[in-house]
Parts: C-alpha cells; sequence; structure tokens
C-alpha cells in the first residue's frame, strides 16, 4: 500500500501548511489567473486570512491542507500514531474555527469557498476541480455545489481505512 504517509512525505506536509505560498496554492492562483481574475492573496483582515480575495465577486477561496483541517476520509488524513489525542484535539480546534470564520465571512456577505488540497495535489481530478471552482466563482454554480462529486475520491481514500486490523467484515447487515 503506497497510501499510508511516510515521514518524509508528512514532515513536508507539514512544512508546506506552515508556510504561505504552497503548491497547491499556487496552481490555483496561476489558473485563475490564466482564466483572467484577479485577486489579492493572504488577507489579514478578514476572518481566517483567505487564501485568495476576489472583491469583484465577492468570493473567498481558501486552499485547505487536508491534515490541518482534518479532511475525513481523506488519504492525506491520518492523525500520528504518538500524541494522537493532542492531534485529535488541535485538529478539531482547526475545524470549528474554520467554521466559525466560514459564519463571520458569511455574515459579511462573502461567498465562501474551500477546496481540498488533495483536490489539486494530484493530477487525476485537478483541471476538472478547478474548472468547478471557477464556475463557483463566477456564479454559475454554489460554493455548495463544489462539494457534490467528491464521491471518486471518497471510494479511493477509503481503501486505506480497512487497513486498521479489524479483519475483514463479512455479512455485516
Ligand atoms: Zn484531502
Amino acid at each position: 500500500m503506497t497510501d499510508v504517509m511516510t515521514p518524509e512525505q508528512r514532515s513536508r506536509c507539514m512544512a508546506a501548511i506552515k508556510g504561505k505560498d504552497t503548491k497547491p496554492e499556487m496552481i490555483v492562483r496561476k489558473y485563475l489567473f490564466s482564466r483572467g481574475l484577479r485577486y489579492r492573496v493572504n488577507n489579514r483582515k478578514l476572518p481566517g486570512s483567505p487564501d485568495i480575495v476576489l472583491k469583484k465577486y465577492k468570493t473567498v477561496v481558501f486552499i485547505d491542507g487536508c491534515f490541518w483541517h482534518g479532511h475525513e476520509n481523506c488519504r492525506y488524513f491520518r492523525l500520528p500514531k504518538s500524541n494522537e489525542r493532542f492531534w485529535r484535539h488541535t485538529i478539531a480546534m482547526n475545524i470549528s474555527r474554520d467554521y466559525a470564520n466560514n459564519v463571520d465571512l458569511r455574515l459579511a456577505g462573502w461567498k465562501v469557498i474551500r477546496i481540498w488540497e488533495c483536490e489539486i495535489k494530484t493530477k487525476a481530478n485537478r483541471e476538472e476541480n478547478l474548472n468547478r471552482l471557477y464556475a463557483c466563482i463566477t456564479g454559475t454554480r454554489t460554493p455548495e455545489q463544489y462539494q457534490t462529486t467528491e464521491s471518486d475520491d471518497v471510494s479511493v481514500a477509503a481503501e486505506p481505512y480497512t487497513a486498521y486490523g479489524e479483519g475483514e467484515t463479512v455479512n455485516n447487515l
């Protein structure tokens, strides 16, 4: 199974989250720019410091790292075995902060779009997801619709979760 993160991958993932201008973020920015959209980045005056702010469309975009923001059923979200309680708590705090920021932004009239790092990290569905993002920003789709075609990812990501040593589940009706 190559789905489990190696320590090297994990440290790279964590390093990427801490710094700005991370790779998935750059991919999104370049793409939006190529489609003619203009934006500001890392706006600290807005709740949660959105990664991309498109004033013209009154829209903010977050590119959320799957580990820090707790992407459920994602292969990139696996809690480290040591200090698991600490990590669970930290990530739960991040999730509730994200939620609060979404609420504050929406109350202030912003359209909030959150995309997962894994949705653009690999080339598999990247183009499709970026197209969908563009449609959400420009208004032909709602942010809720952005999340609708995730079923493929889930089925792939669900695989590693069977490897928790619980054995095969047979006739579990
Ligand atoms: Zn993910």
